[in-house]
C-alpha cells in the first residue's frame, strides 16, 4: 500500500514537470526502454511506464553516485593511513636524545635486532645492483622475549613497533613504490633518521617528537621483500644528505 502510494506521489510529481524537461525525461526513457526491448514502443507505453521506469533510472543513479563515493574512499585510503591507528606507549627505556644512541626496536645495544642486510652490503649490492643506505632489522629471540613493548597485552596483534631514537620533528611520505616512510630531523637539523617499509603509521608530518616515541609498526611496505625494517641515517653535508652507517652510532 506504501508502496503504490509513493509511486502515486512520484507520478504527481512527474506530470508537472513540462516543456523540454519533459521531452528530455520522455527521450530518456524512449532509450531505456529501446535497451531492453528490441521492436518500436507506442507512445501510450512510453507515457504509461514512464513514472516507473524514471524511479528505475533515479535508483540506478543513486546507486552509481553511491559506489563512486565509495572507490574514491577506498582508493584514498592510503593517504588518510597514517591517522587512523591508535598508537602504543612510548618506551621509557629511550632517553630524549638528538644523537641516535639506540637501536629503532629498543633494548640495549643490538640485542633486540637481527642484522639482515649491513650498510653498503655486497650481497645487497650483487643481488640489487644498488648500495644499501641503510641497515635492515628484524626481530631477534631476545626481543620476542624481552621486549616490554612487544609483550604488553593490549598488543593484541604481535605488532613490532618501532620508536624514534632521536627528538626532532617528523615527515611521513610513502615513496614510489609506497613504503610508508617516516623521517625524523633532529633539532639542529643536521641529522635526520629514516625508517621504511612501515605497516601502521602513529605520527604525522611536522609532529615534534621524542626519542621512544613509537613511530610505526614494522611491515612490508614498498620495495622490499619481506617483514623487516630498513633503518637509516643521514647526515647533513652542505645542502645534501649524506647516508652513514647506523652501526656506528648505536652503543653496546
Ligand atoms: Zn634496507
Amino acid at each position: 500500500m506504501q508502496k503504490i502510494h509513493q509511486s502515486n506521489h512520484f507520478t504527481e510529481i512527474v506530470s508537472v514537470i513540462d516543456g523540454p524537461l519533459q521531452a528530455i525525461l520522455n527521450s530518456l526513457v524512449r532509450i531505456f526502454l529501446t535497451m531492453f526491448l528490441p521492436f518500436p514502443i507506442p507512445d501510450e507505453i512510453i507515457m504509461e511506464l514512464r513514472a516507473s521506469i524514471l524511479q528505475i533510472l533515479f535508483i540506478l543513479l543513486l546507486v552509481l553516485i553511491l559506489t563512486v563515493v565509495s572507490l574514491i574512499g577506498i582508493f584514498t585510503l592510503p593517504l588518510t593511513h597514517q591517522v587512523t591507528t591508535i598508537a602504543p606507549a612510548s618506551d621509557s627505556s629511550f632517553s630524549g636524545t638528538d644523537v641516535p644512541f639506540q637501536n629503532p626496536l629498543g633494548g640495549i645495544g643490538l640485542s633486540f635486532v637481527r642484522i639482515t642486510a649491513y650498510f653498503h652490503d655486497s650481497d645487497y649490492y650483487a643481488q640489487f645492483g644498488l648500495w644499501h643506505e641503510g641497515v635492515d632489522f628484524v626481530p631477534s629471540d631476545a626481543y620476542y622475549k624481552q621486549s616490554t613493548a612487544y609483550n604488553a597485552p593490549k598488543n593484541v596483534n604481535h605488532d613490532i613497533d618501532v620508536f624514534s631514537t632521536i627528538n626532532g620533528v617528523v615527515t611521513y611520505y610513502q615513496d614510489q613504490y609506497g613504503s610508508h616512510t617516516i623521517e625524523v630531523l633532529n633539532n639542529e637539523g643536521t641529522l635526520k633518521v629514516i625508517f621504511m617499509h612501515l605497516n601502521d603509521v602513529f605520527v604525522s608530518t611536522g609532529q615534534s617528537i621524542t626519542a621512544g616515541t613509537p613511530v610505526g609498526t614494522m611491515g612490508d611496505t614498498g620495495f622490499s621483500t619481506g617483514e623487516h625494517l630498513h633503518y637509516q641515517i643521514d647526515i647533513s653535508n652542505n645542502d645534501s644528505w649524506t647516508p652513514i652507517d647506523p652501526l656506528g652510532y648505536i652503543k653496546q
